[in-house]
């Protein structure tokens, strides 16, 4: 058996997104794991219920040896076996984030031995996570380009802090992930924005849509109202699709109690006004969540808009497990350059 991997969770953002990558790295690589200093960044650092949910789900997976899998825990060791695939559930229990217990599994799903379904409960919107939206639209179809097929179906949304949402995901694994290179957008071929608005008054999704159409100076056509009555709590969300022949991103607004549509609105906007003035194909969110599934193919590239403090996290935690160079460079026109080999 390999040596452990002693990761210090405080490292660089601190955050919850080293404790999943550790653990996806861990089953994908065979390689034992002990992490400590968990989410030592946070202001309430340890393992919360989201979090948790993931060490057990990646411990089911993997059939791991597990140590420290408590609510406030600062260290976990994880022992994972080999990962089969199969049908699984996971409930979090609380409104914490379905796609981030994802994250944890998803690696290692898509190179085990045979298919898998897995059904997740809790947040499918939750704030400072990946949204239904942005998992299905977004991260699935450019992973599916590395061979697997993921397909993700939101059976009851689930809006924060109320949470009680579920998603299904369908995985059909391949025995190694083909590299992809993102470094053009192409053309613009959809605009969409929807505002979601769950037990509320659709008064909140036309403030929204107003912005946006005064903003992006976007004609009624790309703007939408949906409407939802049957969520276990209130809700709103704003997506802004930009989908171009090389990828279709999503950004967000997330409705809160005593927040104005206003400001929902302007969240999404000014995302999609950044990315829109840039020529790079990928976003922030999707350059840190690509880093693994690229490192783990071995190779690949592309280009965002810029790097934050998630993907530079990323890309030190992702060299402790792999044999793999990852480059980055500034490009003339103020984006980034990412390359893996
Ligand atoms: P913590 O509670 O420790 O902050 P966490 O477990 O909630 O951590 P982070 O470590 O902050 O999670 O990671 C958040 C993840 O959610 C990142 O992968 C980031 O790309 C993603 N994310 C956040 N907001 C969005 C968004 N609007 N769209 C897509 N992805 C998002």
């Amino acid at each position: 058996m390999s040596a452990v991997l002693t990761i210090d969770g405080a490292q660089g953002e601190g955050g919850g997104q080293i404790l999943r990558s550790s653990l996806a790295l861990s089953m994908v690589t065979g390689r034992p794991v002990r992490i400590e200093r968990i989410r030592a960044g946070r202001k309430k650092s340890g393992l919360m219920r989201q979090h948790l949910t993931a060490v057990r789900a990646a411990q089911r997976v993997s059939s791991a040896h597990v140590t420290g899998d408590a609510i406030g825990s600062a260290e976990v060791t994880f022992e994972p076996g080999p990962v089969e695939g199969g049908d699984f559930q996971f409930s979090i229990g609380t409104a914490g984030s379905t796609t981030l217990v994802l994250q944890a599994i998803l690696p290692a799903l898509v190179l085990a031995e045979r298919p898998s379904t897995v059904v997740l409960e809790g947040g499918t919107h939750n704030p400072f996570a990946p949204p239904f939206d942005f998992l299905a639209r977004t991260f699935l179809p450019v992973l599916s380009r590395m061979g697997p097929s993921v397909v993700a179906t939101l059976e009851r949304p689930g809006f924060f802090p109320a949470g009680g949402g579920r998603i299904r995901v369908e995985v059909e694994p391949v025995s190694r992930l083909r590299p992809v290179s993102l470094e053009q957008r192409g053309d613009i071929v959809r605009r969409a924005a929807t505002a979601t608005v769950a037990n509320l008054s659709p008064s909140i999704a036309d403030r929204e849509l107003k912005m946006v159409a005064r903003k992006l100076n976007w004609p009624p056509k790309h703007l939408e109202v949906r409407e939802l009555r049957d969520t276990p709590g209130p809700g709103n969300i704003l997506t802004i699709d930009v989908e171009s022949t090389s990828v279709c991103e999503v950004f967000t607004g997330f409705g809160e109690l005593r927040r104005p549509a206003e400001d929902v609105a302007n969240q999404a906007i000014r995302q999609c006004r950044d990315y829109l003035k840039s020529e790079a194909p990928v976003g922030e969110y999707l350059a840190d969540q690509l880093l693994l599934p690229m490192a783990i193919a071995g190779s690949g590239s592309f280009r965002t808009t810029r790097l934050t403090r998630h993907a530079t996290t990323h890309i030190d935690l992702i060299r402790m497990f792999l044999d793999c160079r990852v480059e980055t460079d500034e490009t003339k026109r103020g984006d980034v350059f990412v390359g893996v080999c």
